[in-house]
């Protein structure tokens, strides 16, 4: 029986699916306006959901054990404490876009480990919006969802995060990555056809999340903000790498290095999006490698279990690994020939003992479909 009927006493009306996320490049560009190429994974969170007559949204997560309810009438913008502000959030949010929200209950059950950079808060936010949308009869239109999970976020969970987790939650392709530009919200498949390749698409899980994450986010995305000021243009996606080292002087040394990262990462996100559209997997290499090093220099958002963890996978024959997500911890994904797969998950463990980290977690994940009904 499922963990639906145990605790409503029926069974659901439907079930939703909507994957989390790795990024194969394209960080801390979001913010910026910039381009992002994100794979959606065979890791999601799968939310049963079942209509209620009397308006109310009762949600349980399986993971916590826990539950919370609200009127859908009274949702009201405003950070909201715990795990079920993603849930009323989006709630909100989709009533907000004009989507008649109705009451139900909603159990939730995810294989995306939580805070470790795969981004299951936005698995959780789209499978409950395409579950509540449909439910309302509405079809929403993906990036409409998207937003909707991205407002949620902002406005209730309190999180100032980008659009790429959710773009990559609903518009996932199987065999595919979405190259996103995140100012026109354009979106384009782009393929990975890791199996033809012989290649596999690792996650190594530091297991750690430093206390400086959060602050950290918010320096970071305030430099790019006032170097955009400086170089007088709307966001640091309107410029050049020889117009920022042009402006050294104004920018300071801080502010150049953040600014030189996002530029050339934009860069990086369209060479690689080429180097898959034209078969040259090669290419991605020394692409996801120029990445790493700029993220750890210039952005200085890497720590030590990233650099460890990408520099075994690149030792034990790794074609390219990179930290992933906004750093300070959490993952780097690498791209592994399939039989080095093992090797790499030995030498990332090795690696992090001898160094006296944690020990990493380290799993494969495939290229997978977006947000969808499941039954
Ligand atoms: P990430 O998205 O990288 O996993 P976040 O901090 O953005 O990390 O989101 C993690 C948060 O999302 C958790 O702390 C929790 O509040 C919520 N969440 C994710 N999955 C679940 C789940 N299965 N049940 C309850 N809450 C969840
Ligand atoms: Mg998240």
């Amino acid at each position: 029986m499922s963990a639906f009927f145990d605790l409503v006493g029926r069974e659901p009306d439907g079930v939703w699916s909507a994957p989390g996320r790795v990024n194969l490049i394209g960080e801390h560009t979001d913010y910026n306006d910039g381009f992002v190429l994100p794979v959606a994974v065979d890791r999601g969170c799968r939310a049963s959901v079942r209509r209620r007559d009397d308006g109310m949204l009762r949600c349980w997560s399986v993971q916590l054990g826990k539950g919370a309810q609200s009127a859908v009438a009274e949702l009201v913008a405003g950070v909201t404490e715990g795990w079920s502000a993603y849930v009323l959030g989006v709630a909100w949010a989709l009533r907000e876009a004009g989507v008649p929200v109705p009451g139900a209950d909603v159990v939730v059950d995810s294989d995306v480990p939580a805070g470790a950079g795969l981004s299951s808060s936005a698995a959780l936010e789209c499978a409950v919006g395409l579950a509540l949308s449909e439910l309302a009869g509405v079809e929403v239109d993906r990036t409409v969802l998207a937003l909707a999970g991205q407002r949620a976020e902002n406005e209730v969970v309190g999180a100032p995060v980008g659009i790429m987790d959710q773009m990559a939650s609903v518009h996932g392709r199987a065999g595919s990555a979405v190259l996103l530009d995140c100012r026109t919200r354009e979106v384009r498949t782009v393929p990975l056809p890791l199996r033809e390749l012989g290649l596999a698409l690792v996650v190594l899980d530091t297991r750690v999340t430093h206390a400086h994450a959060t602050g950290g986010y918010a320096a970071r995305r305030r430099a790019c903000v006032e170097a955009a000021g400086l170089l007088g243009v709307a966001a640091l996606r309107d410029v050049s790498l020889e117009q920022v080292e042009a402006a050294a002087g104004e920018l300071g040394d801080e502010r150049l290095r953040r600014a030189r990262h996002v530029v050339s990462e934009n860069a990086r996100v369209l060479a690689a999006v080429r180097a898959l559209e034209t078969g040259d997997v090669a290419a991605l290499g020394p692409l996801m490698a120029a990445s790493h090093a700029s993220l750890r220099d210039d952005f200085e958002v890497s720590v030590v279990e990233l650099d460890t963890a990408v520099e075994a996978a690149l030792d034990a024959g790794a074609v390219g690994a990179r930290m992933t997500g906004g750093g300070f911890g959490g993952s780097a994904v690498a791209l592994v020939p399939l039989d080095l797969v093992p090797a790499v998950a030995e030498r990332a463990r090795a690696a992090a003992l001898s160094a006296d980290l944690r020990r990493p977690d380290v799993y494969v994940v495939t290229p997978s479909d977006g947000a969808r009904r499941l039954s």
